[in-house]
Parts: structure tokens; sequence; C-alpha cells
């Protein structure tokens, strides 16, 4: 038993009998304190376990740590029995999709799965929407917004930013198409509101322009792959997302020849990767990551019957499979007779990551979680970029770092309410308890004890539950 009689009472089963809408309100008459009793602090502020401490959370803040035995309870809080347990920050997935109509509710899987804070990356969301773990039996990690993409079909995209800024976004989107001239007007109006700027590499602007410009972030690893991978931005086939990939793949070939193996290719991209990173590190961008999609787009296109075999595709909800069936076969045809380049995006991917981390560039953990049409499963693919991450190298520390300290960095960037991604006084109470120690192996943190989301605590029991109620 892990919890106190008082968590009993209005625990996992009343969690569950709210959740499915019976009346009685737990969380109306819960605790609205809890304290963490004897866990091991892995507090995120440095590479760093502090032994047998007691954390107390007051509403949705955490107000007191200490050494166990030294924090005293409030009378009524819900006391947690931690011993030998880690505690550790939540988790933001900084590049998400909300997509509407999901046939499962998201949210509930990015908080079963110990993801407390989402980055909506393209308008869906609010601009910043609080977690919510409520008596009717909503719940939500914190979620920040981008405003809508703009495209470069648009009839002026500059004009749209002021009126982004006017919705509440702090922070614009930019895709793929933008003309030059667009991008650097879209790029003034985006100084002139003080918005935060996060984008693809619009093909005919390039790398250096989006530095030149003072753009804040990449989305993606992948794009500076293409980069490398030396496009030809004005090739009219990158005007169109239809053509674009035939197009990627032939440069693919030009650039490696054909029939590269995975070990030739590390050793014949990493020059570029080197290179590109240093620029990037000096240039002050940030990169999202979200291998966990070249990840899924090289098993659809290589070896599609993984994809189901993965453990948690027991949780897709028939809806989503067809939907994402329909997406391995664009995929598949998109590649058809050039699987491997496939997996080469992914291998150069992987390689800039390393080359991205060892010049000391800011990464956020991105996962690209919910388009259907590639298979990134909210919640659970972020425990899937974690485990690319180590094992591409990265310590299990540095990986969380992307997905804590480096998240919570950007969220301060675009003016959002960053009091999350350590275990700190006066910090959010976004946490994850579970049974090993997470800077030894990621893996532990998808097997979690439970989740605070904001204060709010969901044990194991509860979080299951809510990912059943998400098929
Ligand atoms: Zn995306």
């Amino acid at each position: 038993m892990r919890q106190s009689s008082d968590a009993a009472r209005c625990g996992v089963g009343k969690v569950l009998a709210v959740l499915a809408s019976v009346a009685a309100p737990c969380f109306a008459g819960a605790p609205d304190a809890t304290l963490f009793r004897g866990v091991n602090v892995v507090p995120m502020t440095s590479e760093t376990v502090l032994a047998d401490q007691d954390v107390l959370v007051h509403g949705s803040k955490i107000v007191e740590i200490g050494p166990s035995g030294t924090v005293d309870a409030p009378a009524k809080a819900e006391i947690i029995d931690g011993k030998g347990d880690y505690l550790m920050p939540g988790l933001a997935d900084m590049h998400v999709h909300l997509m509407d109509g999901w046939p499962g509710d998201q949210m509930r899987l990015y908080v079963a799965n110990g993801v407390t804070t989402v980055r909506d990356m393209d308008g869906k969301a609010l601009p910043f929407l609080k977690a919510e773990a409520s008596a009717d039996g909503r719940v939500r990690p914190t979620v920040l917004g981008t405003s809508p993409s703009l495209w470069g079909s648009e009839k002026s995209p500059s004009k749209l930013v002021a009126k982004h800024k006017k919705a509440g976004y702090r922070a614009q989107k930019i895709n793929s198409y933008l003309s030059p001239r667009d991008f650097k007007k879209v790029m003034k109006q985006v100084k002139k509101h003080e918005l935060y700027s996060a984008c693809h590499i619009p093909f005919r602007v390039g790398l250096d322009t989006v530095i030149a410009e003072k753009m804040d972030e990449i989305a993606h690893i992948e794009e500076l792959v293409f980069v490398a991978a030396e496009l030809d931005g004005d090739d009219p086939r990158l005007r169109d997302k239809e053509t674009e990939a035939a197009y990627i793949i032939e440069a693919f070939h030009k650039k490696l020849g054909d029939g590269i193996t995975v070990e030739a290719l590390m050793e014949r991209i990493r020059p570029d990767a080197v290179a590109i990173a240093r620029k990037v590190r000096a240039a002050g961008l940030t990169i999202g990551t979200t291998l966990a999609t070249n990840e899924f787009v090289a098993e659809k296109v290589t070896d599609p019957d993984a994809t189901w075999a993965r453990p948690y595709a027991a949780h897709y909800h028939p809806r989503f499979r067809s939907n994402m069936e329909a997406g391995r076969d664009g995929h598949r045809s998109a590649f058809s007779g050039n699987e491997a380049s496939a997996r080469d995006l992914l291998t150069m991917a992987r390689v800039f990551l390393v080359e991205l981390d060892r010049a000391g560039v800011d990464m956020v953990l991105g996962t690209d979680a919910g388009p259907w049409f590639i298979g990134t499963v909210p919640g659970f693919s972020v425990h899937d970029e974690l485990r690319i991450m180590t094992e591409c190298g990265l310590s299990p520390y540095a990986a969380l770092s992307l997905a804590t300290t480096r998240a919570a960095k950007v969220a301060a960037a675009m003016k959002a309410d960053a009091d999350f991604g350590t275990i700190e006084v006066g910090k959010r109470a976004d946490l994850i308890l579970v049974s090993g120690n997470p800077l030894k192996d990621v893996a532990v943190i998808q097997g979690s004890r439970g989740v605070m989301v904001a204060g709010k605590w969901y044990a194991r029991e509860a979080l299951d539950r809510l990912i059943a109620l998400g098929k």
C-alpha cells in the first residue's frame, strides 16, 4: 500500500469513479496538500539525486523540500510513501499537434505518460491553457501554443502576424513554403510584435537567411538534414507537399550515392553535421528534435508490421489505426523503390542530434505527436524520443534536460509560464514518481508509480484507466 488512508479514501478508486462520471466529486473534497515522504529527488537543477527527501505540495505548487522526517504534513494532507522511489519533474513535449476530433482524448494520453506540459505547434489550442484535473473527469497538461502556421500560400502572410499577436499568441510558426520576400516581411512583424518564432526552414529561404533574420527555433532536426542534403530551394517540386518527398529522395541519392551502408552514411554526413551544428550554436538557435517521427516513418516504410507490434499499439483507437494505415500507405508510396532513404533520413537525424549536443546547441524535446498520417502517439512518443536520444549516446540527464529545463527555457522565451522543469520550492507541482533512477535509465519513467499534474495526483491505476479511456 503506497498511500495513506486519506489517499485511499479519496484516491484511485474515487478518481476512476469520477472519470466514469459518477456523482461524488473526488477532487472537490480532495486534500489540497500532498506530502511525498522519503523520496529520492531528481531535481534536474544539476545531474544529481537528493536522497531520502520529503517534498510537500500545496495547491499547484511545491512549497517545501527537506530531509525525510523534517517536513510536517498539514492535517488532511495526502501522504505518499515514496521510500526507495525517485521523484522527477513532469516532462514536456514541445512539438505536438492537438488534433480536432482525436478519437481518444489525447490530453489523457499525455498525462498518463507523465507529460505535464505540451506545446501545440499549429494554433489549434488557445495560446495558453492551464493544466486541468477537474471533478468532472477532464484532465490535461499545461498547454502552450504557437499561432497557426504561415504556409506561404496566404495572400499576405506578414499581415497575419499582427492578427496572431492580437489573438494572444506568443509565438509565430512558419512553414516550408514562404518566399524569401514574404519570410523577411514576416520576420519584421515577428520582431515588431515581440513574438517568439519557430519554423521549418522555408526551402527557398535557407538556413543562412533564417539565421540572419534571427529566427528563434527550428522545429525539427530533419530540417538541418535537408540543409546538409543541399536541396535546390528553387526546384518547383519543393513548392508542394505532394511532390517534395520525391525531390528530397533524389537529393539524398545525389549527395550519398546508391546503396550506402548505415556506417558509411554516418561517416559521410558527420562533417556536415559538425559544421551545421557549429553554425546553429553560434547563431543561438534552438532546435526541436522530433526523431520519434523520423523513426516512425522509417519503420512504416521498411518494416510496417513493427508499427503494430509496438507495446502501446494495443491502445490505438480503431479509427486512429485506420487513419495510420492510410498514412503508412502514403509514406510507402512516397518512398516506393527508395525505402532505404527513409532509414537514411533517420540515421542522419541521429548523427545530427549527437553533433548538436556536442556543440552545446540548445535543444528541446518534441515528437510531432498527433498527426494521424505519421502515427506518433501522444504521450507514448515522448518515451520513444528519450529512448532514441539515449541510444544515440546522450546521457539520460542530457536527454531529460530537453524535456524539462530546456523546455522551460523555451516557455520563458515565449513569455509563457515557465515555472516547471525542476523540483524546487515555488515550481509547479508537475511530478513523476518512478521506482528506478531515471538518470540511469530513462525507460523506468514509462511505468511510473504515479503522475502529479499541477498538484493533482494520479496513481498508477488511475493512469492506466486514463489510457483505457483514450481508446
Ligand atoms: Zn509538427
